[in-house]
C-alpha cells in the first residue's frame, strides 16, 4: 500500500561516505577509530579516554513510546529521523541505538536498524556479525559456564549447590528447544549431571554489564560480582570466586569500544551493546553515550518498549551513573493509540489499517499517562508522531488537537519516507525545549529506600497500578537480598511491554489493578535487583514463519531480506 521501496531497496541506494568522513564530523581524527572496512570503525582506546577527559558537552534527548504494539512504534525510526532533523536544521549531532540480535534479525521482529529513509548503515553488517561484539559476549559467557562446571567435576571446593545454579549457558539464535537441557551426562568423567539452559546473548548479564560499565576497570569490577549460583549455605557464587573475571574481562576488552557508522544522511550513529529489554535495562552503552556527549551538542538515544519500562529504567538506573537526559520525546502512532482505542489483544493489524478516527481519541489516554510519567521525572516532553504511509488526517489530526489543549509540543514526523527534512518541526521543537533548561530529573524513588518501597514507589507512580503484592517466594527473597546486601541497588521490573499493567490484554490505562511481583534477583554485575512480574522467557522461539526463511545471498555476495 506504500509507495516508499523496501528497506533493503534504499539501503541499496544509498552512497555511504568513508566512516573517517563520518569520524571526523563528530571531531575525530583518522588515528581516533580502528577501520573495519570502509564503513565502520571501533573508537580506539585512546580515543574513548580522551572523550571521557572531555566530558560530557552535548545535550542527551531520549526517545521512548507509548504502550506499543509488538511490531513497534517506531522508536528506532524516530531516534535516527530526530537526529537527521537536527542536522537537517544545523546541529552537531550523533545517534546512538542498540546492536541487533541475531534472534529478531531471523524471528519475527527484524533488526533494529531503523527504516525507510531514516536507517544506520551499512544494514546487512549491523544485522548480521557486525564488529563482533554479540558473538565476543557469547564466548565470554559460555567461558564462565565451563569454568564453573569444571570447577564443580574438579571437586567443588566452593561447595556450589548444582540444584541453585542460576548462570546458564548463551547463544544469539531462537532456540526453544535449548530452554531447559541436562547438561554433564555420560557418567562421572563428564558429570556431575544437572538441569541447565541457554538464555539469548541479548540476556546475558554481560550484556548489560557492557552497557552500563564506564570503563575497563568497572567493567572488571562489575563482572566479578555477577552471582552465578548459591553454595549450600545460600551464600552467593560469584565470577570473581570461580577465577573467571581476568579472561572473561579480557574477552570483552574490545567490545567495550564504541561502534560507528552512519545514518543513510551521513549523520554518525553509535550503534553499540543490546541489553535484553524484558530482564535488563535495555538500552546501547554508557560509553558510548559518554564518547557521543563529549563530541557533539545533541546526542540522540533510544530507551526500550514504552515509557513505564525503557524510560523509567534509563532514567532511574543509567542517569544515575550515566548523563540524564534534557529533553524527553515519547512517540506515538495511529495506530498503537488505535489498538488502544479498540480494547484489542492481541493486535489484529488489519483491522488496525482501517481509519478510525475516534479509535485513535479514545487511545489517547495511554499517550498522556507517559507524557505525565516524563514530567513527573521533571523532564521536558515532545511528542513525535510517527507518521505511517496509510494514517489519515482526521487521525493524525485527533492526536495533535488533543495536545494541544494539553499544551503538549508535539509534530508530526515523515522521517521514515522523507529522512530528516520529515523531522525538522520535530527537531525545531526538540531543540526549544532543550534550550528551555527545564531539565531537572527526579527519579522515582531513592537507593535508600528498600526494595520493597522502590519497586512500590515504580509500580504504583509510573505504572499506575493501585498496589503491589508479593509472593512467598518474593518475599523470601526480599529477605535473602537484603541479607546479602543488595537491598541498595536500583531495581530493574520485568513486566509485559504490551500493557501498563502486568496483563498484556489490559490496554489503554488500567485503573483498580495489583502488581504481583512473583520473584527477585541480584543483577549484582549489572547493579540493580531484577523483579519478575510475570514469566520472562530469555531464549525466545522461532515463529512457524520465520523472517530466515527469506534471507538469501546471491552469488555475488548480495544479501537479500534483511529489514
Ligand atoms: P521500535 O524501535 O519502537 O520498536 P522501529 O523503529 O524498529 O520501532 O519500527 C518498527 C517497524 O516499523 C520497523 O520495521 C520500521 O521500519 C517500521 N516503521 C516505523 N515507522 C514507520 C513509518 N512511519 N512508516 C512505515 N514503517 C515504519
Ligand atoms: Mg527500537
Amino acid at each position: 500500500t506504500s509507495e516508499i521501496p523496501s528497506d533493503e531497496a534504499i539501503a541499496r541506494e544509498a552512497t555511504l561516505d568513508d566512516i573517517e568522513t563520518v569520524a571526523a564530523r563528530l571531531g575525530l581524527a583518522p588515528d581516533d577509530i580502528e577501520r573495519y572496512g570502509s564503513n565502520k570503525a571501533k573508537l580506539t582506546q585512546s580515543a574513548v579516554d580522551a572523550a571521557r577527559e572531555r566530558g560530557r558537552n552535548g545535550s542527551l534527548v531520549l526517545v521512548t513510546g507509548i504502550t506499543p504494539t509488538p511490531k513497534g512504534e517506531g522508536k528506532t525510526v524516530i531516534s535516527v529521523g530526530l537526529a537527521q532533523g537536527l542536522a537537517h536544521v544545523g546541529e552537531n549531532v550523533a545517534v546512538a541505538v542498540r546492536e541487533p540480535s541475531l534472534g529478531p534479525v531471523f524471528g519475527i521482529k527484524g533488526g533494529a536498524a531503523g527504516g525507510g529513509y531514516s536507517q544506520v548503515l551499512p544494514m546487512e553488517d549491523i544485522n548480521l556479525h557486525f564488529t563482533g561484539d554479540i558473538h565476543a559476549l557469547t564466548a565470554a559467557h559460555n567461558l564462565v559456564s565451563a569454568m564453573l562446571d569444571a570447577h564443580i567435576h574438579h571437586g567443588n571446593e566452593l561447595d556450589v549447590d548444582v540444584d541453585r545454579i542460576s548462570w546458564k549457558r548463551s547463544l544469539d539464535v531462537n532456540d526453544r528447544a535449548l530452554r531447559e537441557t541436562v547438561v554433564g551426562l555420560g557418567g562421572s568423567v563428564n558429570g556431575p549431571p544437572r538441569e541447565g539452559g541457554f538464555g539469548i546473548t541479548a540476556a546475558s548479564e554481560l550484556m548489560a554489564v557492557l552497557c552500563l560499565a564506564s570503563d575497563l576497570p568497572d567493567l572488571r569490577r562489575r563482572v566479578g560480582r555477577i552471582v552465578l549460583a548459591s553454595d549450600h549455605e545460600g551464600a552467593p557464587v560469584t565470577v570473581d570466586d570461580i577465577g573467571a573475571t581476568g579472561a572473561v574481562s579480557a574477552l570483552l576488552r574490545d567490545a567495550l569500544r564504541p561502534n560507528l557508522v552512519q545514518t543513510i544522511e551521513g549523520v554518525p550513529a553509535f550503534v553499540h551493546g543490546g541489553p535484553f529489554a524484558n530482564i535488563a535495562h535495555g538500552t546501547n552503552t554508557l560509553v558510548a553515550d559518554d564518547v557521543g556527549l563529549a563530541h557533539t551538542d545533541y546526542l540522540v538515544t533510544e530507551a526500550g518498549f514504552g515509557a513505564d519500562l525503557g524510560a523509567e529504567k534509563f532514567l532511574d538506573i543509567v542517569s544515575r551513573e550515566g548523563a540524564a537526559p534534557e529533553t524527553v520525546v515519547v512517540v506515538a502512532t495511529v495506530r498503537g493509540l488505535k489498538r488502544h482505542g479498540l480494547d484489542m489483544w492481541p493486535a489484529d493489524f488489519d483491522v488496525l489499517a482501517k481509519p478510525d478516527p475516534d479509535a485513535v481519541r479514545d487511545g489517547l489516554p495511554n499517550l498522556f499517562h507517559h507524557v505525565n510519567t516524563i514530567r513527573d521525572f521533571g523532564l521536558p516532553v515532545v511528542v513525535a508522531v510517527n507518521r505511517f504511509p496509510d494514517d489519515t488526517d482526521a487521525e493524525v489530526d485527533a492526536i495533535l488537537d488533543a495536545c494541544e489543549t494539553r499544551e503538549i509540543p508535539a509534530a508530526v514526523s515523515t522521517a521514515h519516507a522523507e529522512g530528516g527534512p520529515g523531522a525538522a518541526e520535530l527537531a525545531e521543537l526538540v531543540r526549544e525545549q532543550v534550550e528551555s533548561g527545564h531539565a531537572d530529573l527526579r527519579p522515582t524513588y531513592e537507593l535508600d529506600d528498600s526494595l520493597r518501597e522502590k519497586i512500590t514507589a515504580v509500580a504504583t507512580r509510573v505504572y499506575g497500578a493501585a498496589d503491589v503484592t508479593f509472593s512467598k517466594h518474593a518475599e523470601k527473597d526480599l529477605d535473602r537480598l537484603a541479607e546479602h546486601g543488595f537491598d541498595s541497588l536500583p531495581v530493574c521490573l520485568s513486566k509485559t511491554p504490551y500493557s501498563l499493567s502486568d496483563d498484556a490484554s489490559n490496554t489503554g490505562v488500567p485503573t483498580d489493578w495489583t502488581l504481583h511481583v512473583r520473584e527477585l534477583y541480584p543483577a549484582a554485575g549489572a547493579g540493580f535487583v531484577v523483579a519478575l512480574t510475570g514469566d520472562v522467557m530469555t531464549m525466545p522461539g522461532l515463529p512457524a514463519r520465520p523472517a530466515a526463511l527469506d534471507i538469501d545471498v546471491d552469488d555475488d555476495g548480495t544479501i537479500h531480506g534483511l529489514f
